[in-house]
């Protein structure tokens, strides 16, 4: 059995198959004779290329199509095609230099890290396209299977993840990339059950039949071929209940569980109403405000958060569903212009989230009075809280500014320490919300963007389910409700494991939500406790798992 970080569930059981192989590298050539035709001639090419994607790009829809508009760009990035065109100019024949400038641009995307190195896979496919082209050969790619199979590959590029068909390719594993990468944004669209970061892929040759299971992050080789066909219809039969799925969250013997949206504005809180969610369990307000020079105003602010408390409003215009909203989580991954800390050395460690409200309070008391206002205009009463709280302190003075509003207070646990010094902190507070998403990163010391770090960056790990464990049961013990606004929420397997633990409220992109309810309504509070005791008596993600997922059904 081989293990990965899953990213979309259900299971699958065919035969592998492998993408066939990408163009032959150019040797060294001759410099051309006529530098400015060779540029042209690359130019010439990139053009080609750009405009095939773009082609397939409006015959696609969603993400595949974003997702290979933006390849396109790439294949016409000014930069990419001087970079390449300079080299030529210095003696390069024009493979060669696609070659070398896709190096140079790779070595700066995978320095900076995160989502700029996940997209090193769709440079290397533009490169592949262009030195085809150069060659006059035809399209790199995937060839179409006629029979169902699972397709392996070690990354797969936008081009071939778009054009992939569900009812051939019924699953897909690949040896690179993380939960954010193209692969598994496509696979997730389209509903194919998916692992990534399997080490070892390479071992298992086309032809081999494999069972997939993208809900546990495994690829079992030589399963028995019944067995494998009674899961993958089980997996139908869950995916089944998940489309029939409408909620309330609760679990198969009536224990009330919150099924919520995570949202970022007015427009994606009336789109979560589509979705069978009970209200927003984070509205991260700070992507509201990503493009902004200068700090909104107050009257700005209130306007916006008017928009989201009223999402959720009834047809009578009763404000009972719960919004949670938290301040300004901004540095790090989601710098703001307003909020600017410098260059720090460290930004994930640095000034971000609540700690810029410490040299600088009036940013938070100023939010803090907009959504106040909108409270009071809508005659709604979110919940509001704090990310990145360290200390029991910091939970105490944020409190003490949100109640002075009237306002509900809380605070994110998505540092170790806030998670160690649970009992303290809820004794400071209303309600706590787990940010998983932080929690992993922070207790494992890897970036939660580091797509090489997958394996680590596993809320799945047993170090961060104590954490989760202590917090959980830290809030039953008081009486405080205890949410989970980070991926993990969206996770359907996990989901019953954190119930189990005493969370109360799942929150997470609104999409996840049918899957989870349906997951929850299936199980008893007692298999979810089991649950969780077998995932914490584990030593490593995917026995946890595991475990879970066998004591659930046992
Ligand atoms: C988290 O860290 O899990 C979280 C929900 O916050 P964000 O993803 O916005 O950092
Ligand atoms: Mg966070």
């Amino acid at each position: 059995m081989l293990s990965g970080t899953p990213v979309v569930a259900g299971v699958a059981y065919a035969p592998v198959m492998w993408p066939g192989p990408r163009p032959e590298l150019p040797g060294p050539g001759e410099p051309p004779a006529d530098v400015e035709a060779e540029c042209d001639r690359f130019a010439a090419a990139t053009v080609i290329v750009a405009d095939r994607l773009r082609v397939r790009a409006s015959a696609g829809t969603g993400v595949a199509s974003e997702v290979l508009s933006a390849t396109a760009a790439l294949a016409e990035d000014r930069g990419w095609v001087g970079a390449a065109q300079k080299l030529i100019r210095a003696g390069s024949p024009a493979p060669n230099a696609a070659v070398d400038a896709t190096e140079q641009f790779a070595a700066v995307f995978t320095k900076l890290g995160g989502l700029m190195a996940e997209r090193v896979t769709d440079l290397m496919d533009v490169r592949d396209r262009v030195l085809a082209e150069l060659a006059g050969d035809p399209e790199p790619g995937l060839a179409q299977p006629t029979s169902e199979v699972i397709l392996f590959a070690d990354d797969l590029a936008p081009a071939d993840t778009s054009g992939l068909d569900p009812s051939m390719v019924r699953g897909l594993a690949t040896r690179f990339g993380g939960p954010t990468s193209h692969t598994a944004i496509i696979a997730r669209q389209l509903g194919i059950p998916c692992v990534v970061a399997v080490a070892d892929l390479t071992a298992v040759p086309a032809g081999t039949p494999v069972m997939l299971d993208g809900t546990a992050g495994t690829v079992t080789l030589g399963c028995d071929a019944d067995d494998a066909r009674a899961q993958v219809a089980e997996s139908l039969r869950q995916s089944e209940l998940v489309s029939r799925w409408t909620g309330p969250g609760r679990t198969a013997d009536g224990v009330e569980v919150s099924i919520l949206a995570n949202v970022q504005d007015g427009a994606s809180a009336r789109t979560a109403t589509d979705f069978p969610v009970a209200g927003i369990g984070l509205f991260r307000t700070e992507l509201a405000f990503l493009d902004r020079a200068a700090e909104p105003t107050v009257a700005e602010q209130t306007t916006l958060y008017r928009e989201v408390v009223d999402a959720f409003a009834s047809d009578s215009g009763a404000h009972t569903a719960k919004v949670v909203i938290r301040t300004l989580d901004a540095g790090s991954d989601k710098p703001l212009l307003f909020a600017d800390q410098g260059t720090e050395a460290n930004p994930a460690l640095g000034v971000r989230g609540l700690r810029i409200a410490f040299a600088d309070p009036g940013l938070l008391d100023r939010q803090l009075d907009a959504i106040a206002l909108a409270a009071q205009a809508t005659g709604g009463s979110p919940w509001v809280m704090a990310p990145m709280v360290a200390t029991a302190a910091e939970a105490r003075g944020f409190a003490a500014k949100v109640r002075e509003r009237g306002l509900t207070a809380g605070v994110m646990i998505e540092i170790p320490s806030a998670a160690l010094l649970a009992p303290a902190i809820l004794a400071e507070v209303d309600f706590v919300s787990i940010g998983t998403n932080d929690l992993t990163q922070y207790t494992m010391a890897a970036d939660r963007m580091s797509s090489e770090l997958a394996g680590l960056t596993d809320p799945w790990q047993p170090a961060v389910l104590t954490l989760i464990d202590r917090v959980a049961s830290s809030g039953a013990q008081v009486g405080k409700s205890v949410g989970v606004c980070g991926e993990a929420a969206a996770d359907p397997l996990l989901s019953c494991v954190l119930v189990g633990m005493g969370v109360t409220s799942l929150s997470s992109a609104p999409a996840a939500a049918a899957g989870v309810g349906a997951a929850l309504a299936d199980v008893t509070l007692a298999q979810c406790q089991a649950a969780a005791r077998a995932a914490l008596a584990t030593a490593d993600p995917a026995a946890a798992r595991l475990a879970a997922a066998e004591a659930l059904h046992a």
